[in-house]
């Protein structure tokens, strides 16, 4: 048929490009419809990658062969290691990104994949037969069919954006919003909500007095996001520091029954952890300044973003605003910052594999599900294209909260909801020494392979990654020094006698592997980026033993599934409150229910025995 596909990915945003990569990657013909091919890659807000938590996605969407990963080392400008004095855990690899860059190199890994085919138009409707998802039909009444449909439409649900008083229809600045395919949502009785989100103004840089303020410069030797890649060819450069001060906050003060949050006119919850410059001075009215980060938006383009200063006042006033900040006294406005809030869709109505529980067929990933950010977007967007791609033979991938970020991101959103705007951080997961970045390939890659989505480059240079790993650690395991032995070459440990192996002797502190080499010189022959890992797996070794042991009684209670059709009034020991807190989450796992917050532990025993007499019967 004309027009057939074996996925429709709606929207070219963060989550799109992913999923339309990753089902194509998996060999499903694959339509990519966007409103717009030249807004592919767009960076809708801040021009930055990773961080904490965030960071960790990136890794694991390149150990899964995505793309972002590799886009961004193509376009990172600053460079930095969050963390980099802590533990290896809760390191996070971050980069500001040179928009245009960004936008170039994802368009080019986009229009370049095979089985991708890039149609411009809006979606407006859903094409339904026999409960069934089987297309979409564009604005101009054009319909494009697949058994699979992802939506990844992020801001753009009925969005309107909010500046002061003024409110224009818009699914981003400059952009109309998707008004008819959110009606469709609502017709089909998806559980819709409203968020909103912000950006601050963005200033012309050559109005910007930077002398006088601080500077933060990139790392020294830029680590890249991707396993495929050993350096960073793009230039670094340097961002800048300033604050807000009391003046600044008398202003807002002032004024805050301008700003859209505050006058009542938006409804939407806002990100509790990227709060607006209001919210900031509202609910920490005892700090006397704000951090702001002077982030350029490219190499070759005077714009900067100001970090930290989002806002929804009117444009008068954040000109008087920005006037009271030191270096900005004279900064020029570009484009004043504005509030968006739009429809998303309450998360709990998706199964594991983010398709929907209404509706068979019909994914969801990205802003729409209560996210925010490109990189929990993105995360969506690869695990949606996955499991599209696989449709129609429903073989189903899922990670779970031991194994990635993505599984922690994917669970609790489908159990916990998004009442506020989530955000990945680290202390979101449990298994935190385990999901670490640097180990994202160890953890994710022959998955992967055997899922069919990493391609023959990634599984030539993880093959070979691997043998060295191997061999550094069969290493690491048979050499062995006594305590005498080690003295002689300046290295204290425990005098107890014992032979240790390397791994034990890197546990100690002050010891590191060029330590080592001067009294094995066949650890010189390892590579610095292997010789880390055996480090961190040395150092972390006890307390991962420990993990492992969590981690055994964790899947006991995962591997028990609770049926969708599980009639919660027939357990009759259940308070109201917690059979309607099940009720509406539908967890599709014991372990799944024992997370929900409310849910006791005598209520789980009282599910366990009611399945369990269920599974006998
Ligand atoms: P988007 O990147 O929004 O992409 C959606 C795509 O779908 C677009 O290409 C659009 O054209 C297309 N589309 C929409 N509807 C249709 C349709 N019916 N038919 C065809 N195509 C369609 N993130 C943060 O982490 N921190 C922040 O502080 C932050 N602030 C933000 C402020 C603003 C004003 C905005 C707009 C976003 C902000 N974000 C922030 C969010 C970040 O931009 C998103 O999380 C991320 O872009 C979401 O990716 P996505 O793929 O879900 O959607």
């Amino acid at each position: 048929m004309l027009n057939q596909y074996d996925v429709i990915v709606v929207g070219g945003g963060h989550a799109g490009c992913e999923a339309a990569a990753a089902s194509a990657r998996m060999g499903a013909s694959t339509a990519l419809v966007t409103h717009n091919k030249d807004t592919i890659g767009v960076m809708s807000c801040n021009p930055a990658i990773g961080g904490l938590g965030k960071g960790h996605l990136v890794r694991e969407i390149d150990a899964l062969d995505g793309i972002m990963a590799r886009v961004t080392d193509q376009s990172g400008i600053q460079f930095r290691m969050l963390n980099a004095s802590k533990g290896a855990a809760v390191r996070g690899p971050r980069t500001q990104a040179d928009r245009k860059l960004y936008l170039k190199a994802m368009q080019n890994e986009i229009f370049n994949t095979p089985n991708l085919t890039v149609i411009e138009g809006g979606v407006d409707d859903l094409i339904i037969k026999d409960g069934a998802v089987i297309g979409v039909v564009q604005a101009d009444k054009t319909c494009v069919y697949a058994p699979a449909v992802i939506i990844t439409t992020g801001t753009f649900l009925r969005g309107v954006i909010h500046r002061g008083t003024e409110t224009i229809p818009a699914g981003r600045v400059g952009e109309g919003p998707a008004v008819k395919l959110g009606e469709t949502l609502e017709k089909l009785n998806f559980p819709l909500g409203r968020l909103k989100t912000g950006t601050p103004a963005r200033l012309d840089g050559s109005t910007i007095n930077w002398e006088i303020l601080e500077k933060q410069v990139a790392d020294t030797n830029p680590i890249p996001f991707s396993y495929m890649n050993d350096n960073i060819s793009v230039p670094q450069i340097a961002c800048h520091m300033t604050y807000t001060n009391i003046d600044t906050h008398n202003i807002i003060q002032e004024n805050k029954h301008f700003s859209a949050v505050y006058s009542g006119q938006i409804s939407g919850s806002g990100p509790r952890y990227c709060p607006s410059i209001e919210d900031k001075v509202t609910r920490f009215s005892d700090k006397d300044r704000h951090q702001i980060f002077l982030e350029p938006e490219g190499l070759d383009d005077n714009t900067v973003y100001p970090n930290g200063i989002s806002t929804s006042l009117p444009a008068s006033v954040q000109d008087k605003m920005l006037k009271t900040i030191v270096g900005l006294e004279n900064a020029k406005v570009l484009e004043y910052g504005y509030a968006i809030e739009y429809d998303y869709v309450d998360p709990r109505c998706l199964k594991p594999t983010l398709e929907t529980k209404l509706l068979n067929g019909l994914y969801l990933a990205g802003q729409i599900n209560g996210t925010t950010g490109y990189e929990e977007a993105a995360a969506q967007g690869l695990m949606a294209g996955l499991n599209a791609a696989r449709h129609v033979s429903r073989e189903t991938f899922v990670l779970d909260r031991a194994e990635a970020y993505i599984g922690v991101l994917i669970d609790d959103l489908i159990n916990m909801g998004a009442p506020e705007p989530y955000r990945m951080f680290t202390s979101r997961a449990e298994y935190r020494l385990l999901l670490r970045s640097d180990n994202a390939d160890q953890r994710l890659t022959d998955k992967g392979i055997n899922w069919g989505c990493v391609g023959e480059n990634r599984i030539a240079v993880w093959s070979l990654k691997k043998q060295k790993l191997d061999h550094a650690r069969n290493l690491s395991f048979a050499l062995k020094a006594t305590p005498n032995e080690l003295e002689k070459h300046g290295i204290t440990v425990n005098k107890d006698g014992k032979r240790r192996h390397l791994q034990e002797i890197l546990c100690y502190p002050d010891i590191d592997w060029d330590k080592l080499a001067t009294i094995w010189p066949e650890l010189k022959d390892v590579s610095r980026d292997i010789a880390e890992q055996i480090q961190i797996d040395a150092s972390y070794a006890g307390y991962i033993e420990r993990q492992m042991a969590d981690i055994v009684a964790y899947r006991k209670d995962e591997n028990l599934l609770l049926p969708n059709e599980l009639d919660y009034s027939k357990i009759g020991s259940l308070s109201t409150e917690v059979r309607q807190k099940l009720e509406v989450a539908r967890p599709n796992t014991l372990g799944a229910a024992s997370r929900l917050p409310g849910v006791t532990p005598a209520a789980i025993i009282a599910l366990l025995r009611h399945v369990k007499r269920k599974n006998v019967a």
